[in-house]
């Protein structure tokens, strides 16, 4: 008999863990040769969550938990219950019952054909602006051009992963975490699995345009010096049109005696290379704050609270 782990991170999901106990325990039933057992990752939350997920525990042996000093995001969630587990196989996904329970089985019986990994993808983003779909798809164009990963559209972060894959997905310990590519990284075969996109059970999201937009840039700047290659190469472009002009008024100066009106173009010049330098330092400074944060190598985050002892636990 196999052992699977579910690990749900949870921040603010008080009114979502019971119900969702319940509709997996329902598909765990349907998986007669797997014993499932539940990863609760309780990531700071300020609301009943943590003492939802004890109660839970003290009334079924199967419900662990784990539970943050504060708030630590999902990346860090996901990555502590991957940490934490010990299961064949290893699912991550949502307590708010976006990412159906009810799939498990058929992401089972993908591992169990020889896949390493089922993962779900949605199949329409209804419930979204047209804004924020538009957005995400012009992301997913400029992410896959820029990066040597190849990032599924629509994919969420609901999949299960064979031991050998989460070792794999443990080796990256990096602090800027972006699960998506990271999981794309690592390799192995990925069988997909389309489903409907499902309403929040209860509560809300917890993403914002902005912390989304800081995601996706973290996404890109994790996973590919492109950017800073194009920095090179535009300054090697202006460097040679500015030779070339710098010539050209040169031997007109020269020929025709010197010019003194060019006031336009002069401040067109200026305002065009101030803009291009100070974008150009951004673009550095990106990558200059990751090795800045990697470097500083602090804990991804800190258990309060927890009923998995580890010995190599950072906290
Ligand atoms: N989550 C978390 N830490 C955070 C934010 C979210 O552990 O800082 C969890 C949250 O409880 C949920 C999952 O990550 O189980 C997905 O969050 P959410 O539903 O807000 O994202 P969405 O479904 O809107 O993408
Ligand atoms: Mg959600």
């Amino acid at each position: 008999m196999k052992t699977l782990d579910l690990v749900i991170p949870c921040y603010n999901e008080a009114d979502n863990i019971v119900p969702f106990y319940e509709e997996a325990s329902r598909a765990a039933a349907a998986m007669a040769d797997c014993r499932v057992s539940y990863i609760f990752v309780n990531d700071g939350s300020s609301d009943g969550t943590q003492a939802q997920i004890r109660a839970l525990a003290a009334l079924h042996p199967e419900v662990h938990y784990i539970s943050f000093s504060r708030n630590f995001g999902k990346e860090a969630a996901m990555y502590a219950g991957l940490l934490h587990s010990s299961g064949d196989l290893v699912a991550v996904m949502d307590a708010d019952l976006q990412h159906p329970p009810a799939l498990l089985p058929a992401m089972a019986a993908g591992i169990e054909e020889g896949y390493d990994c089922c993962a779900a993808r949605r199949l329409d983003r209804e419930g979204e602006g047209w804004l924020r779909r538009s957005l995400s798809s012009l992301y997913y164009r400029i992410s896959n051009s820029l990066t040597d990963i190849r990032l599924e559209q629509n994919a969420v972060d609901f999949r299960m992963m064979t031991r050998q894959m989460v070792n794999a997905v443990l080796k990256l310990s990096e602090s800027e975490r972006f699960s998506k590519g990271i999981f794309a990284w690592v390799g192995f075969e990925t069988k997909w699995i389309p489903y409907e996109n499902i309403e929040r059970q209860a509560g809300k999201s917890k993403w914002s345009l902005r912390s989304l937009a800081r995601y996706a840039l973290d996404g890109i700047t994790s996973f590919s010096v492109k950017p800073l290659r194009a920095v090179r190469n535009m300054g090697i472009l202006l460097c040679a049109g500015s030779l070339i002009y710098i010539l050209a008024v040169l031997i007109k100066v020269l020929i025709r005696g010197v010019d003194v009106p060019g006031y336009t173009s002069t401040l067109c010049v200026l305002l065009f290379l101030g803009g291009v330098l100070e974008l150009s330092m951004g673009i550095v400074g990106e990558y200059v704050a990751q090795i800045y944060i990697e470097a500083k190598d602090r804990p991804l985050f800190l258990i309060k609270e927890t009923d998995i002892p580890r010995e190599d636990d950072p906290s």
